[in-house]
């Protein structure tokens, strides 16, 4: 079989090398075509947070079944594997805190010791926390950094046989009539590609600092006119945030948002007035509606057959969660190649 996939980000990715590793598909070339790849892409500057929270209006049932994949897969690969480290995981523990009762939190048991705290509780951790704040949840997960995972990613696709093409794909139409499936990661270029206008473009300015003394997340879970904030240790750096401003796409730096975060951070957890600010960053979240993961067949005539069609398997819109999601949904992507190419499952 021939397969090409759009898109060189975390779902792009993951779904080619699953593809790759599944012998029973009988892959004869995987080519990835991509306009921006590792740091041009949104998925490298993410803290990379796994936890199975709400993306918009996806089915619980969908999230949790990708959320329970890609937690299992992510605590497997710290559990056994000695590169797990240098390939972007680290298991972390920490606190979600809100003002308000936090409504549904039946996605946090995907993550271990799920524990929800009382006031006290709260004011015992964060002495300082605006008394507003009386809600609130831990449990242990992991963080999976796109800057490691993604040059890992690209190797492994590389021994596998899969090929890389630098290019912008204008229409399905351009690939459809030399693969027998097309596999479409192409977050927010889904509304130009296939014109797409559920896409939620949100926009999300971040900090990294140094403050090693920062090992747990924290994170106010309340919005504030676009903004949240939240501190998330990375192997060697910590995440400092941020904005979640929707239908907003601006790469500028705002001075504003920057303020407002170092102000929140620090009132969250008054330990970082010493941290080293080593840079910023703003990425586009591709945030949908619902996320889309779903097969779709569209006409793919060739020289012998004017009705010949292909399914293209599309996998993009994941907002806030894309790391969280990427495994999981790499899964699903697998059983629907599967399940439209005719090809019998290996369990
Ligand atoms: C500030 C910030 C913090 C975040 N923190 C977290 C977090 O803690 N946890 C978490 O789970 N998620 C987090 N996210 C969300 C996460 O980064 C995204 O959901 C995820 O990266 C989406 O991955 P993707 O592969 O779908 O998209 P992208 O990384 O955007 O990749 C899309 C790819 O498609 C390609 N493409 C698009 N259109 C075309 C075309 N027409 N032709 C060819 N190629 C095309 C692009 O070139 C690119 O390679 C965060 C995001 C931001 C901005």
């Amino acid at each position: 079989m021939n397969v090409a996939v759009i898109g060189g980000g975390i779902c792009g990715l993951t779904s080619a090398y699953q593809a790759l590793s599944e012998k029973s598909l009988n892959i004869k070339q995987l080519h990835i075509y991509a306009d921006k790849y590792l740091s041009q892409t949104t998925s490298n500057g993410a803290a990379g947070l796994c936890i199975a929270e709400d993306v918009f209006n996806t089915p619980r049932e969908k999230l949790n079944r990708w959320g329970k994949d890609s937690l299992e897969y992510g605590r497997k690969m710290i559990a056994f594997d000695p590169d797990s480290a240098e390939k972007g995981f680290q298991p972390v523990h920490g606190f979600l805190l809100s003002r308000k009762p936090i409504s549904d939190i039946r996605w946090a048991h995907l993550g271990i010791s799920f524990v929800i705290m009382n006031e006290q509780d709260i004011n015992r951790r964060f002495p300082n926390i605006d008394p507003d704040i009386k809600y609130g949840i831990s449990f242990s997960t992991h963080t999976l950094e796109s800057c490691r995972y993604l040059p890992y990613l690209t190797r492994e696709i590389e021994k596998l046989g899969g090929k890389f093409f630098n290019r912008k794909i204008k229409s399905l139409s351009e690939l459809s009539d030399k693969y027998d499936v097309i596999i479409n990661c192409c977050g927010l270029g889904a509304s130009e590609l296939v014109g797409d206008d559920k896409m939620i473009p949100t926009r999300g300015q971040i900090m990294y600092v140094k403050a090693p003394w920062i090992k747990e997340f924290v994170y106010n879970i309340d919005f504030e006119d676009g903004k949240v904030p939240y501190l998330i240790p990375n192997i060697d750096r910590v995440v400092v945030g941020g904005t979640k401003q929707t239908y907003n796409s601006s790469l500028e730096l705002s001075e504003k948002d920057r303020d407002w975060i170092l102000e929140k951070t620090k009132k969250l957890v008054p330990s970082v007035e010493k941290m080293e600010i080593i840079g910023d960053w703003i990425g586009i979240r591709p945030g949908r509606d619902e996320i889309r993961l779903e097969c779709e067949i569209i006409k793919a005539p060739s020289v012998n057959d004017p009705n010949r069609t292909i399914p293209v398997i599309h996998n993009y819109g994941h907002g806030s969660n894309g790391i969280t999601y990427s495994w999981g949904c790499g899964v699903n992507v697998i059983e629907l190649v599967r399940a439209h190419c005719g090809v019998k499952s290996s369990l």
